[in-house]
C-alpha cells in the first residue's frame, strides 16, 4: 500500500508498529523491503520524496564540495522514489572474489565477507535490476595472450527505471507500507543508547514529527546521506550514532573515471572491451585494481551530436532530454565538434580511446563530514571533502603504460598516453573536461568486524546498535572497481534474511 505521510496526523502513526522499518527506496531499500516482505514480515518502507523529482525534496541533497574537483552534490544524485535508479546508467557487475581480499600494500583493505556471502543472491539481484543475460564477450583484441590483463564484461540493466517496475506490486501488498514524503530527521535510543525505539520523521506538509515503530531499522539513504544522517543524530549521543571511533563518514572512496590516452590502431576495432588486471600486475606493481575501457572512435551521427551539444548548451534542453532518456547528457563525450572531426578526417575511425574506472585507495582524511548550514528540517548540509593520493595516481599511470606496452608488444596499435598523466602534480582532470567519478559514493558507514575499523559489522548492523542497520554502498569495506548497485542489491537481500530470522 502507499500512502502521502503528509496525510496523517502523528496520532495515526503512533497506532501502528512494524517488524522493519526501512529508510529509503533506492536499489538497496527497495530490494530489502520486497524480500522482507517475502519473509512474511512487516514493513514500514520510508522516502523522503514523493515520486517525482521535486525541488523541494532534491535540494535537500545541496552541499559543499571543499575537497577534489567533483560534481555539486544535488546532482551526483536523485532524492525521490526509486532513489539515484531514476538516472543511474544500468552498469552491472558483481565484485570478482579478490575484490573482497586483503591486499598488503592497501591497508585496512579487505572485508569481513567473501564472495560466496554474496553469490546466491545473483539471480535475485539479476530480477531487481532486470539485468539481461551476460552477452558473448567480444573475442579480444590481443587473441588469447592478454599478458597482465584478463578480459572481463559488463552486463546492462533493460529496464532500468526500478520504481515504476514496482509500483503495481507495492501497491498490491499487504506487508509493505509505503510512505512517501516522510523524511527522517531523528532517531529515539533507548536508555542505554543500544535500540531504537523509534524513527523520527517529517513530511513536506505538516509541521509535526510523527513517529515510527519497528523492531529493526535500516538507514538506506546511500552512500553520502547515511553518514550524514548519522553525523546529525547527536541529540543523545553527542559524536553521532555509530560514532564512537570517529569514523562515520570517513573514508569517502570513488571508483575515478578517466580517459588515459588515445590508441592509434592498426586495424579498425567494432567492439569495446574491457580489461581488468591479473592478481600479479596489482602486486608486483603495488597498485590497486581497475577496469580499463577500450573502445572503438564511434561513428557519430550529426542529429545526435547536433541535439547532445545543443542540451549541453541550452539548460532546458538538458533538462528535457534527461527526462526523456532517464539518464544525464553526457556532455564530456561528442557533440558537434567531435563530430566536425571525424567528418573532416575518416581516419580518425583507426583510433580507439582508453579510459579506466578505478578503484580508490582507504583514506580516512577523505570524507563526508557536517556543514554549517542546515536544511528546511535543520539537519546540517554536507561537507563533501574527496581525496585521492599517490597511489590512485600510480594505479591509474600503471595500467595505462602497461596496456600501452601490451598493445605495442602484440602490434594492436600504440598508445598516446593523456598529458594529464605524464605530468607528476599527480592532480586528475576535473569535472569540467572529465567524468571524475561513478557517481559512486562508498565506505563512509565501512563494514568491519573491529569497531575501531568500520562502523557496521559482516551483519551491516552498526557496531554499539542491537536494532539499526546499514543498506547501500556506504558499508563497503573497500571499493573494488566495479559498478557498486549489482552489490549493493546483494547485500540487501543478504541483510533481508538476517533480519528475517533476528527480529
Ligand atoms: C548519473 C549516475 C549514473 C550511475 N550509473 C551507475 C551504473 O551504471 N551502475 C551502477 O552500479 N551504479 C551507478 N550509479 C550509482 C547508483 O545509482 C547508486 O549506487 C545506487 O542508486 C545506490 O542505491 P541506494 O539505494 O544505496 O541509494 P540511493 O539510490 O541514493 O537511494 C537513497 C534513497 O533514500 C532516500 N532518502 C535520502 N534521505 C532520506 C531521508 N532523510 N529520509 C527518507 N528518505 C531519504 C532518497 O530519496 C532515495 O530514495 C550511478 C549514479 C548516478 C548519479
Amino acid at each position: 500500500m502507499i500512502f502521502h505521510a503528509g496525510a496523517f496526523g502523528p496520532e495515526w502513526f503512533a497506532d501502528r508498529a512494524f517488524d522493519v522499518c526501512v529508510i529509503g527506496t533506492g536499489p538497496a531499500g527497495l530490494s530489502l523491503a520486497r524480500r522482507l516482505a517475502r519473509h512474511g514480515l512487516t514493513v514500514a518502507l520510508m522516502e523522503g520524496g514523493g515520486t517525482e523529482l521535486s525541488f523541494e525534496s532534491q535540494e535537500i541533497y545541496d552541499g559543499e564540495n571543499v575537497g577534489a574537483d567533483y560534481w555539486p552534490l544535488s546532482a551526483s544524485r536523485r532524492r525521490f522514489l526509486g532513489g539515484s535508479s531514476n538516472c543511474w546508467g544500468g552498469w552491472c557487475r558483481a565484485f570478482d572474489a579478490a575484490d573482497f581480499d586483503p591486499v598488503k600494500h592497501h591497508p585496512l583493505s579487505g572485508w569481513p565477507i567473501g564472495k560466496a556471502d554474496l553469490d546466491p543472491y545473483a539471480a535475485e539481484t539479476d530480477e531487481v535490476l532486470d539485468v539481461g543475460a551476460a552477452e558473448d564477450m567480444p573475442a579480444s583484441s590481443f587473441g588469447k595472450d592478454t599478458g597482465d590483463f584478463r578480459q572481463i564484461d559488463f552486463r546492462f540493466s533493460q529496464e532500468r527505471l526500478l520504481a515504476p517496475r514496482f509500483m503495481a506490486e507495492l501497491r498490491a501488498s499487504q506487508k509493505i507500507q509505503l510512505f512517501l514524503e516522510a523524511n527522517l530527521v531523528d532517531l529515539e535510543l533507548d536508555d542505554r543508547r543500544r535500540t531504537v525505539r523509534h524513527a523520527i520523521f517529517r513530511s513536506f506538509m505538516r509541521p509535526e514529527k510523527f513517529e515510527i515503530q519497528a523492531k529493526a531499522f535500516v538507514l538506506c539513504l546511500g552512500g553520502l546521506e547515511n553518514p550524514r544522517f548519522l553525523l546529525n543524530a547527536n541529540r543523545q549521543i553527542a559524536a553521532g550514532i555509530g560514532n564512537q571511533h570517529d569514523l562515520v563518514g570517513r573514508f569517502f572512496n570513488e571508483h575515478p573515471h578517466q580517459n588515459v590516452g588515445h590508441v592509434l590502431l592498426r586495424e579498425p576495432m567494432l567492439n569495446r572491451e574491457f580489461y581488468a588486471p591479473q592478481r600479479h600486475l596489482i602486486e608486483q606493481q603495488e597498485i590497486l585494481s581497475f577496469a580499463l575501457y577500450f573502445s572503438p572512435v564511434r561513428q557519430l551521427s550529426f542529429t545526435h551530436e547536433l541535439i547532445r551539444s545543443a542540451a549541453c548548451n541550452v539548460a532546458f534542453i538538458e533538462r528535457l532530454a534527461e527526462v526523456v532518456r532517464g539518464t544525464d547528457t553526457r556532455c564530456y563525450v561528442g557533440g558537434l565538434d567531435d563530430f566536425l572531426k571525424q567528418w573532416r578526417n575518416p581516419d580518425i575511425m583507426l583510433t580507439g580511446t582508453l579510459s579506466i574506472a578505478s578503484e580508490q585507495a582507504l583514506d580516512r582524511e577523505s570524507r563526508v563530514r557536517l556543514g554549517d548550514d542546515t536544511d528546511r528540517f535543520g539537519m546540517r548540509r554536507i561537507e563533501l571533502d574527496w581525496r585521492y593520493g599517490e597511489l590512485d595516481f600510480r594505479t591509474i599511470r600503471t595500467a595505462a603504460t602497461a596496456f600501452g606496452e601490451l598493445l605495442a608488444e602484440s602490434n594492436v596499435g600504440r598508445l598516446k598516453i593523456a598529458d594529464w598523466l605524464l605530468d607528476d602534480t599527480a592532480v586528475f582532470p576535473g569535472t569540467d573536461t572529465a567524468q571524475v567519478g561513478g557517481p559512486h559514493h562508498m565506505c563512509t558507514t565501512r563494514m568491519s568486524d573491529s569497531p575501531r575499523q568500520g562502523v557496521v559489522d559482516r551483519d551491516c548492523r552498526v557496531h554499539g546498535m542491537d536494532n539499526l542497520f546499514i543498506g547501500g554502498s556506504s558499508v563497503f569495506a573497500t571499493g573494488g572497481y566495479s559498478n557498486p548497485t549489482y552489490t549493493i542489491v546483494q547485500l540487501a537481500l543478504r541483510l533481508a534474511d538476517h533480519l528475517a530470522v533476528s527480529v
